[in-house]
């Protein structure tokens, strides 16, 4: 038992509302047979992935023209799902727009299965502190392209699109009907805001921030895509073939990660009840606000890099001290009082406080006290 509230700020996997854990976990040893030792292709499993798909669709506005999987391998294996199943035929080339480390990985893996082009080539030593204005990308031969692929949401970095920016009409033209196919990496903010269905062909994300316990990774494919041989490649691997789950029973090709479709699946329903996707959308908008608020009015003790500020992510927000000294002091601090997970990933260094769906408001304003604390102290 806690003696008092604990806040984990970690990038993923994260916090989990406590009613869903405690639901995990009586559930767990008060069936006969709990979800995470039950068969997959058991009818309570597939009640329980039916289950997860139908609140998802109602959170997200999810339509009949798209399909929903819960693949294995993480947001990491649709790196290269995606090119398999979508530059392997008459198109072979791809756009990449590098917000950030996870968009830079995924042309990586692109790289190794298409012609993976870079929309915006920042040189050897990218600072990934914003997105460059449209003029700068390199979209002249887009049309020519299978799809275009961005990451709505750089995680390490703390970039975001903002809402409704995404310059759709000039990477896709009038119409989505045909390539280039938008895809979005959506893995850290899924499920903050709506997504407009009309424009993306794909979109994916690890359950491990926004939904449940790592393990599984939510795929939303345009129906019309899943088995397209004028599109895919012949030698895709089978955990990368979208066709071969679209045709198995319940859509798992394989043995899912059941606990993690199971625990999301208890996440999803507990979200419907709290108030769906709006709720999720201001919780984010406020929490990012506090602590944006703050670090702006801290005479510059404490720096965000994002630049200019409507590029500042509302999930995860890196922030700086003076000196990588005061790093250690501030982060023992924090954790004296709860909140945990605050140092920043090890290619920006500094801290990190990433606030996901089970973040709740006072977990912000502790945060935001404590820095406060360590500014009056070492600030003057
Ligand atoms: N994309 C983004 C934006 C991420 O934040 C992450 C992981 O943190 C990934 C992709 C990779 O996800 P996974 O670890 O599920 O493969």
């Amino acid at each position: 038992a806690h003696s008092r509230p604990v806040y984990n700020f970690s990038a993923g996997p994260c916090m989990l509302p406590r009613s869903v854990l405690q639901q995990a976990s009586d559930d767990l040893l008060s069936w006969d047979i709990s979800a995470m030792e039950m068969s997959h292709r058991s009818r309570e499993f597939t009640d329980i992935s039916l289950q997860a798909e139908s609140d998802l669709r109602k959170l997200l506005s999810i339509d009949d023209r798209f399909e929903v999987f819960f693949f294995p391998g993480g947001a990491t294996l649709q790196f290269s799902a995606i090119p398999y199943n979508l530059a392997g035929g008459v198109r072979r080339k791809a756009y990449y727009l590098t917000t950030g480390l996870w968009s830079s990985q995924a042309i990586k893996e692109a790289g190794k299965i298409c012609d993976a082009v870079e929309v915006w080539d920042q040189g050897t030593k990218p600072q990934y502190t914003t997105i460059p204005d449209l003029s700068k990308w390199n979209i002249r031969d887009v049309k020519d392209a299978a799809y275009f692929h961005y990451c709505d949401n750089e995680t390490v970095h703390g970039v975001e699109f903002p809402q409704g920016e995404f310059p759709f009409k000039e990477i896709l033209g009038d119409a989505n009907a045909h390539a280039p196919y938008l895809v979005c990496d959506a893995s850290s903010n899924i499920l903050t805001r709506e997504i407009d269905w009309d424009r993306h062909s794909v979109v994916y994300g690890g359950t491990q921030k926004n939904v449940g316990p790592a393990g599984a990774c939510i795929t939303i494919i345009r129906r019309d895509l899943i088995d397209r041989k004028d599109l895919q490649r012949a030698d895709t691997p089978v955990l990368c073939d979208w066709r071969q789950f679209m045709n198995s029973p319940a859509k798992y090709h394989n043995t899912p990660a059941t606990w993690s479709v199971w625990v999301s699946a208890l996440n999803l329903r507990h979200m419907v009840k709290e108030g769906g996707g709006l709720h999720y959308q201001k919780l984010a908008e406020e929490r990012s606000r506090i602590l944006y608020d703050f670090i702006d009015s801290s005479n510059g003790f404490y720096t965000n890099p994002v630049t200019p500020i409507k590029y500042r992510s509302r999930m995860n927000v890196p922030f700086f001290l003076p000196t990588p000294a005061l790093d250690d002091l501030f982060l023992s601090k924090a954790a004296q009082r709860g909140l945990l997970e605050l140092r920043g990933h090890k290619v920006t260094g500094g801290c990190r406080a990433s606030m996901y769906n089970a973040m709740p408001l006072e977990g912000v304003h502790a945060l935001v006290e404590v820095m406060k604390e360590v500014k009056d102290e070492w600030g003057k």
